[in-house]
């Protein structure tokens, strides 16, 4: 909280963390650099990119009640003038991460990033209302993570911030301006594969995440993960501190029993190895569905318990996720004939890993109807495109769908695996299509639906199959 009151930041502070001039007094209440998401009392950078300037937008957030904004040349209107505003916008987030003393929490990983970052901010929030603090959607990279520590409240307790990166070096830069208390990674995979020579290489990458951390952080790293002695050598480079979780016994925070819970989740029960309180279980429910959304948790309790929260609390608000769009929710589908279906919306991301994760998620949901999948090609794969979408076939096969839509061109790849798979080994024969874009798509499965069966729609954002989500979801 600042001198004058509640605001977020004011101008004589900006301007001495941005080594700006001021041409007014003022305070904001907010931060943004997309002008279309400026409201009253925001503060604006206009930042120069390749393709745009937010220069040109400085008229509309005044006129959206913007209270100010960081320029590099002179605007009518209260603004700070600097030489470069992406600095400015860099330096504004030292100075936020500077201030107060919340813990913060870095969270990292080829998938999941988001919807752990949710969860945790869910469960350190139970037990402080209004004291957290974390980055919004996928704000994950060289601006969007300096614009969400600078929205970070002086006062908070907690800051809980997404980071992501496709190339070698781009966490180390973040990861020094977060300065985590505690980092987690979530779970290293192939996503964006074609950014990087290896596997190994992106495990690298993931763990420059501990090169920001504090004095004592804790590196919190999948000891499940077949790059776990990696990830631990370079976390020891940087911490002492390292906290693993996972299913197996070695593991520091560990799920000793899953059972699954109802309405699709699991009841988990947790074992917490001594960190010098002793020893600890856990019973808590997982709301969201799936072996890697166990995982997630696991990883959430350990961040909890390395930041002194309320691990019972967090428990709690485990048992209450929902799904987020694109990413897990679950909708009921009214059907034209009478009947509902069940709708899982996990449109916005796709890689191998999570694809797996959610085929084999389907193979072990039980429903009246039949499965049904539609899945769109999985980017930024590079030369490694033919083999995954190859092996994506026999996780479709073991998903148990029944109709297959597949979108996209790669899926050429999964659509011939599949039909030598179905030649060579089943007895049945699943309706197999395969389509160019989302209104094919659309076109495709809307025929297929009928009750109680489970649509699972999945694909890299860019395919745009959320727009068959909302058709299908409609006025829901
Ligand atoms: P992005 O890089 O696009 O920001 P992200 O890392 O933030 O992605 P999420 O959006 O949280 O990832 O999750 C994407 C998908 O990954 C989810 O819809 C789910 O299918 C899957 N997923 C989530 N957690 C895991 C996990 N631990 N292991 C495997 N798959 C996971
Ligand atoms: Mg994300």
């Amino acid at each position: 909280m600042t001198a004058q009151g509640k605001a977020l930041w004011t101008s004589s502070a900006i301007a001495e963390a941005v080594k700006g001039q001021a041409s007014a007094d003022f305070e904001v209440s907010g931060v943004a650099f997309d002008s279309r998401e400026i409201g009253p009392g925001d503060l604006f950078f206009a930042l120069k990119g390749e393709q745009s300037d937010g220069h040109l937008y400085v008229d509309d957030i005044y006129a959206a009640g913007g209270a100010g904004a960081v320029v590099s040349q002179p605007v009518d209107g209260p603004h700070i003038l600097v030489s470069d505003t992406t600095k400015a916008l860099n330096d504004l987030a030292v100075a936020s991460r500077a201030r107060g003393d919340a813990k913060i929490i870095g969270v990292t990983g080829s998938v999941g990033k988001t919807g752990t970052k949710e969860a945790l901010f869910a469960a350190l929030n139970r037990a402080s209302m209004g004291k957290s603090h974390r980055s919004v959607k996928s704000y994950n990279n060289h601006v969007g993570v300096p614009l969400s520590l600078s929205r970070m409240p002086a006062g908070c307790q907690y800051g809980i911030f997404e980071m992501g990166m496709n190339h070698a070096g781009e966490l180390a830069q973040l990861t020094r301006l977060v300065r985590p208390d505690v980092a987690i990674i979530t779970a290293i995979a192939p996503a964006h594969i074609g950014h990087f020579p290896s596997v190994e290489a992106i495990a690298d990458a993931k763990a420059e995440i501990f090169q920001g951390l504090t004095h004592e952080g804790t590196a919190i790293i999948p000891f499940d993960s077949p790059y776990y002695e990696r990830l631990r050598k370079a976390a020891s480079r940087c911490t002492k501190n390292i906290v693993t979780f996972g299913f197996d016994e070695q593991a520091d925070v560990r799920a000793v029993d899953i059972v699954p819970a109802q309405g699709g989740g699991s009841l988990v029960t947790a074992h917490l190895r001594d960190d010098g309180e002793g020893d600890r279980s856990l019973c808590f429910t997982v709301a969201e569905p799936g072996k890697h959304w166990v995982s997630n948790a696991l990883a959430i309790m350990a961040a909890v318990r390395a930041v002194g929260g309320d691990l019972a609390a967090a428990g709690l608000a485990l048992a209450d996720l929902q799904g987020l769009d694109g990413r897990g929710r679950r909708h009921q589908i009214d059907l034209k004939n009478g009947g509902q279906a069940t709708l899982v919306d996990e449109s916005y991301n796709a890689n191998p890993v999570s694809m797996k994760a959610t085929l084999g998620q389907l193979a072990n949901e039980n429903c009246d109807g039949k499965k049904i999948v539609l899945l769109g090609a999985m980017g930024e794969l590079g030369d490694k495109a033919q083999h995954y979408h190859e092996a994506l076939a026999d996780d479709i096969i073991a998903s148990g769908a029944r109709t297959i839509v597949l979108v996209g061109d790669e899926m050429a790849y999964t659509s011939t695996r599949l039909a030598k798979i179905i030649a060579e080994k089943l007895d049945h024969t699943p309706k197999i299509s395969h389509v160019a874009g989302s209104s094919e798509a659309l076109a495709e499965v809307a025929g297929e639906i009928s009750d109680e069966d489970i649509l699972l729609i999945k694909g890299s954002n860019y395919l745009g199959l959320a727009k068959v989500v909302s058709a299908l979801v409609g006025g829901e």
